[in-house]
């Protein structure tokens, strides 16, 4: 069997090339090296922000959309040419994903002719948007949220807090989900709510990371007015719209998960070589294993993207988040004992690679959990891919 792409999406890819050796800023290769969108010391810089910018306004933001949301229609197997490229060459759309990832795909999918005018901008990275989904005691069990919005003629008044809300230190505006009815079953009182995080009554304070960087906080909202135009779809609707944004959130992370296990792979081949392990068995038999599951990953990923391009959903991708994930980690773990003393030095300027192993091992198990935790996603497989009972 031979497999080889159409000459237009042959020609797609060169115009992407060309665009991609002309604009791409050298920022872009630095990301490459570690596991996360994680910046460092500053969490979305100015380059990134402007790269951003320059995707959207040549229509290679999102390039299945149209130009006025930052694309150029393309197909969906353009899509994927198009991220492929984009994560071969390590080149990262954004240092910001909630906005153009979760939040523009939910407002134009549920949201009122006004609210999906806010779209372009979240797209473009002019509007940073966080996701207040978490709570201190409803994670796995989101619809557990006790966020309360008591609703007024014309006005919500929201009380509670929120955890783990990534880019919170940095946003103008929250997606925030709260319970606006206490008196149905849990997953029927939940409602989306566009809140500005200027608003009175908001207290932002930062989490580190393990890896030192404040990429997400707890939210305190005390009293919070927020206008009733700024409901997302209906009133108690909210849990219909939390299933839609992680859904837009799955159909596309393979890929990069995929090109992220590769460059790794190929970063132990390197690193083998020069610790003189790349004859040692064991070492060897490692790395062949890590490479074979990244290519069977890889073929269920463009069978999950047939059916997700053809319309059908692609049970396929839940899979994908959690193996790819835990691969990662497993991957990363090996860098660091071919490092031997090396391995667990975080400090970029004495360690071995700047610290690109025990970082991104650090880093791999935040991918573990966020956008669900990979025992979550063995309970979707189980009931939902393979029918099993509930335990
Ligand atoms: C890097 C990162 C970024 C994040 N960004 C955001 C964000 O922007 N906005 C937001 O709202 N949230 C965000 N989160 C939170 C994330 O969605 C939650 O951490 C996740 O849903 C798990 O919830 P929890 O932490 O409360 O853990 P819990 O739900 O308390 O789970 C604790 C442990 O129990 C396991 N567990 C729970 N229930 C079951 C079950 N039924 N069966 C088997 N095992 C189970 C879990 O897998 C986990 O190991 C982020 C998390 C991370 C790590």
């Amino acid at each position: 069997m031979h497999l080889a792409w159409e000459p237009e999406d042959e020609a797609f890819r060169s115009e992407l090339i060309a665009f991609l050796d002309e604009h791409a800023p050298s920022e872009t290769r630095a990301q490459r090296d570690f596991a996360g969108e994680d910046a460092g010391e500053d969490l979305i810089p100015k380059w990134a922000r402007d790269w951003q910018a320059t995707l959207f306004d040549h229509g290679w933001m999102i390039p299945g959309y149209p130009p006025e949301l930052g694309g150029r229609n393309c197909t969906p197997v353009q899509t994927l040419v198009y991220l492929e490229e984009m994560t071969s060459r390590g080149i990262p759309r954004s240092l910001h994903f909630p906005g153009y990832a979760i939040v523009a795909p939910s407002l134009l999918e549920f949201g009122n002719e006004d609210q999906k005018l806010l779209a372009p901008a979240a797209i473009r990275g002019d509007t940073i948007w966080c996701i207040g989904m978490s709570e201190p005691n409803a994670g796995s069990d989101l619809a557990a949220l006790s966020t309360r919005a008591d609703v007024h003629d014309d006005h919500f008044v929201v009380n509670g807090q929120k955890v783990w809300t990534s880019y919170a230190t940095h946003s103008q505006m929250c997606c925030c989900y709260v319970r606006t009815n206490p008196d149905v079953a849990k997953h029927k009182g939940i409602s989306l709510l566009i809140v500005p995080m200027d608003t009175p009554g908001i207290e932002v304070r930062p989490l580190r990371h393990i890896s030192g960087s404040d990429g997400f906080a707890e939210v305190f909202f005390t009293d919070v007015v927020v206008p009733r135009e700024n409901l997302v779809g209906g009133l108690d609707d909210g849990w219909r719209l939390t299933q839609g944004s992680l859904a837009h959130e799955r159909a596309g992370l393979w890929v990069e998960g995929v090109a992220r296990l590769e460059q790794s792979i190929d970063g132990l081949v390197e690193l083998a070589k020069r610790r003189g392990v790349a004859a040692d068995p064991i070492v060897r038999r490692r790395i062949a294993e890590g490479y074979q599951r990244a290519a069977s990953l890889s073929a269920l990923g463009y069978k999950g993207f047939t059916s997700f391009a053809q319309g059908t959903s692609a049970p396929e991708h839940s899979y994908m988040k959690m193996a790819t994930s835990e691969l990662g980690k497993a991957l990363y773990e090996l860098g660091m004992e071919i490092q031997g003393p090396y391995g667990p030095v975080t400090d970029v300027d004495r360690g071995e690679e700047h610290g690109r192993w025990v970082n991104s091992f650090f880093v791999s198990f935040a991918n573990t959990i966020a956008g669900g935790s990979s025992e979550i996603q063995r309970n979707i497989i189980a009931q939902r891919v393979l029918k099993l009972p509930r335990g």
